[in-house]
């Protein structure tokens, strides 16, 4: 009863869930909030399904049962043996199944993770290379590229790296590159490249059939959102806003994590013009994300009490 929950929960946080909570989209006005619910879910959706088999075992009970009705002609052996072991055969494949979760999603988020770095490192080693070597902003970690289309990102890590292009300082007036300095060390401080990259492996770790593409996009843009908020607090929304377009012709490189030019810049300029949710809205948001955790585990303890 609790395993085919668990399970039947694995499958709606995994596959209903991010549909669900991808059209929601004035949790996006809360995108801190949003972003602990998403992380949430996708917490919730591999505890459960790492627990479902588990909480089986105990509902398989260890002696015969009295209506088996074993003779000398007929001992039944192998029905006693099964009967009597099915709990650790039971235990085994579950345990497997679990094992086989946990592998696939070591291994993704390995795989994942071992080249985005990679090209990141190789990344920041070009534009350090081809960077203008009189720009006095290098000790920041700043680093300006001789290009004319209008480009800013951030190159996430310990020796993370802002890239700018000559471009983007031409066209950014000081309030509007102020708010997108302020947006890409938000990226930095915030390390969202590691929220990002762990949203990308739960995506590649579950089933095609389970996997759904708009929670990975509904991702990138709350945390495209947040480090705007950021912007907003350095030079207020009309420059955000002002630079956000200046900025969208611009392409960010795969690994990295752009000022704009990554399609979500309509989006972005819709949220600069809203409200935020009111704080209960908030609290309430913070709350599903706690219970949306907690049920899984309530149910293997009911499961095993
Ligand atoms: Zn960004």
């Amino acid at each position: 009863m609790y395993a085919l929950l668990l399970a039947l929960l694995a499958v709606v946080l995994s596959g209903v869930a991010p549909r669900v909570m991808a059209r929601l989209v004035s949790f996006r006005r809360a995108p801190r909030a949003a972003l602990v619910a998403w992380q949430a879910v996708s917490l919730s959706a591999v505890l459960a399904a790492l627990l479902a088999a588990p909480a089986a075992v105990p509902y398989l009970g260890g002696g015969p049962p009295g209506w088996l009705a074993c003779s000398s002609l007929d001992p039944c052996d192998a029905t006693i043996w099964w009967i009597e072991n099915r709990r650790w055969v039971v235990l085994g494949v579950a345990a497997s199944v679990s094992l086989l979760v946990l592998g696939r999603l070591l291994l993704s988020g390995h795989r994942i993770g071992t080249r985005l770095r990679s090209a990141r490192a190789r990344h920041r080693e070009l534009v350090d290379v081809l960077a203008e070597p009189g720009s006095a902003s290098q000790a920041d970690g700043i680093r300006v590229l001789d290009h004319a289309t209008p480009t800013a990102y951030c190159l996430p890590g310990r020796r993370s790296r802002v890239v700018l292009t000559e471009g983007a300082l031409a066209a950014l007036p000081g309030d509007e590159l102020d708010a997108v300095l302020a947006h890409e060390r938000a990226h930095l401080r915030g390390r969202h490249d590691l929220l990002l990259e762990y949203f990308t492996v739960l995506h590649h770790s579950v089933p095609d059939p389970v996997r759904s593409p708009e929670a990975l996009r509904e991702v990138r843009l709350l945390i495209e959102a947040l480090a705007d908020r950021s912007a907003v607090r350095a030079s207020g929304a009309v420059a955000t806003a002002r630079a956000l377009l200046t900025l969208a012709r611009g392409q960010a490189p795969e690994s990295s994590l752009g000022a704009a030019g990554d399609g979500t810049t309509a989006a972005r300029m819709r949220l600069l013009a809203e409200d935020s949710l009111p704080v209960p809205t908030v609290a309430v948001m913070y709350l599903y994300a706690v219970a949306v955790v907690v049920l899984p585990l309530a149910l293997v303890w009911l499961a095993w009490r």
